[in-house]
């Protein structure tokens, strides 16, 4: 299962982190976006090319793989989700 954020559309509430944190992250400008941590992932894709934080890219470039055992809480936060931004595919 794969997951990315619509950020367009993110309204910055943060209930995704809240219900998911090991799936979403708050970033410093306001926006949620998908983890992308090697632990879960395998290859980390660098955000912004600072090594090791852990940040996928935005949008639908920014598709992330759910952990595994994630999927619930994962599915939870994008119906939860105020935006309606969160998008899961197979
Ligand atoms: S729950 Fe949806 S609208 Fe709220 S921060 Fe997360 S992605 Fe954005």
């Amino acid at each position: 299962m794969k997951v990315w954020i619509d950020q367009d559309l993110c309204t910055g509430d943060g209930l995704c982190e809240e219900i998911a944190p090991d799936v979403f992250q708050g970033r410093d400008d306001g926006l949620w976006i998908v983890k992308e941590e090697a632990k879960h992932f395998g290859t980390t894709t660098i955000f912004d090319g600072a090594e090791g934080e852990g940040h996928g890219p935005e949008g639908a470039s920014g598709l992330a793989r759910v952990p595994e055992g994630m999927e619930d809480t994962t599915i939870e936060a994008a119906e939860e989700c105020p935006g309606e931004c969160i998008f899961i595919e197979p």
